[in-house]
């Protein structure tokens, strides 16, 4: 009998995974998402501003190939048993595995102790609330203050792109620390010439203390206007795996081997925002859509090792730059080492800002090539030495 191969999530990591795993016969593959469509999450600022982003449906992409796809949102995983339960529209059901790709990725932060946060700021996930920000936005008057909370890489990208499509905004940035620290000085006065140039405010060292219906307050006791608050102040793991009984790091990521199986059970390998890197694999961890391609292509590959005998060979992976757009006409591409350290070399203006438009591209065409040839196509660096 074929092994059933349970893909949990079909973000980058889960779609990747079962993109390579078309490659390969003699396993049955279900793939689980709560959404119907994969969501292009490196995209949402830009749906958050008002441009439209394809939507794909698992079942187009996956049942011509003979795969399944489970609608359902999972409620909990039993690993000693091999099963997990989902709440489905049909209700709730049992599925079982032989191996589990954990691919349950991650959300904005909500559990920082800021009164006023979950009531006051949107957050960059998926939802109703995505879509009524959205509305807001296009309704807000001339002049109304647009807050972005957190100048990491996308609040960066959500700012310039609202303030790109909605140029009669007052758009803020905040920042706790000082802002875009992780760049050579040139690529940061690059960025910071370009939200000048786009009238964008930038708060740095200002620590957030509470949210109201319209304002934004500071632990300094400042305070500034604020019609549209966005949480941009980074990404949380949900609990799922912790409360399931599998051995997580502090954050609720999964930990796990070199060849990405979880620590205290092997049959599931975890991917993506949801897998704490071992150290053998990378020496940067960083939460990414660059990583997760590349975890959800080796998983699919491993299993077919695993299947037919092979010799195992572990995940290794190196970052290679930082690509941020800043609005459709801007860009920098930051060049980086396997670790994730800033190089000298970077690229700005129209060039990054048409490369950053083709990685977005690439996430999602190459799972669709590999899904409807059934090749191998994917590709990521792996240096030997981390
Ligand atoms: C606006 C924005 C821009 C970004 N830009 C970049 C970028 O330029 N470069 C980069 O490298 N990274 C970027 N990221 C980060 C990147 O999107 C994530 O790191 C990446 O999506 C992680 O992939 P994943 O497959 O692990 O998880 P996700 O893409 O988060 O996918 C998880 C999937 O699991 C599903 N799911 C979750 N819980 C359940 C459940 N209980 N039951 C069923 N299904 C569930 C979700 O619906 C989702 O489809 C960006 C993120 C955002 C928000």
């Amino acid at each position: 009998m074929k092994p059933q191969i349970v893909i949990a999530g079909g973000g980058y990591a889960g779609l990747f995974a079962a993109a390579r795993l078309r490659k390969y016969s003699g396993m049955k593959v279900t793939l689980i998402d709560a959404n119907e469509h994969f969501v292009q999450r490196v995209r949402l600022h830009e749906y958050l501003a008002g441009r439209s982003v394809e939507r794909l449906a698992y079942r187009d992409l996956l049942e011509p190939h003979g795969m399944d796809f489970v609608q359902g949102r999972i409620q909990s995983i039993q690993p000693d048993q091999q099963t997990l339960v989902l709440d489905s529209p049909e209700g709730s059901r049992i599925l079982h595995y032989d191996w589990l790709l954990y691919a349950l990725g991650s959300r904005t932060q909500r559990s920082q102790n800021i009164p006023g946060l979950l009531e006051h700021a949107f957050t960059l996930d998926a939802g109703p609330a995505l879509d009524r920000a959205r509305e807001v936005l296009q309704t807000l008057p001339a002049g109304s203050p647009v807050v972005v909370m957190g100048a990491g890489l996308t609040g960066l990208e959500s700012a310039t792109e609202i303030k790109e499509i909605h140029p009669h905004l007052d758009v803020t940035l905040v920042d706790a620390g000082r802002a875009f620290t992780g760049y050579t000085p040139k690529a940061e006065q690059e960025i910071r010439r370009v939200l000048k140039k786009l009238n964008i405010h930038l708060h740095e060292n200002k620590t957030i203390a509470r949210v109201t219906v319209d304002r934004l307050g500071f632990t300094d006791q400042s305070e500034i206007p604020c019609a549209l608050a966005i949480n941009c102040l980074g990404f949380e793991v949900p609990s799922l795996a912790r409360d399931s009984g599998i051995r997580t790091a502090k954050n609720g990521q999964i930990q796990v081997d070199p060849y990405l199986r979880s620590l205290s059970h092997p049959r599931i390998l975890a991917l993506g925002d949801a897998a704490e890197l071992d150290s053998s694999s990378t020496a940067a961890q960083r939460m990414s859509c660059a990583s997760a391609c590349p975890m959800g292509t080796y998983a699919a590959d491993l299993l077919h090792r695993l299947q037919s005998g092979k010799k195992l060979i572990t995940f290794r992976f190196g970052f290679t730059g930082r690509c941020i757009s800043l609005g459709r006409r801007a860009g920098i591409l930051q060049f980086v080492n396997a670790k994730d350290q800033p190089l000298q070399r970077f690229f700005r203006g129209r060039l990054a800002a048409w490369i950053k438009e083709m990685v977005c591209l690439g996430t999602v065409k190459v799972p669709l090539w590999e899904l409807r040839w059934g090749v191998a196509l994917y590709r990521w660096y792996q240096p030997k030495d981390v």
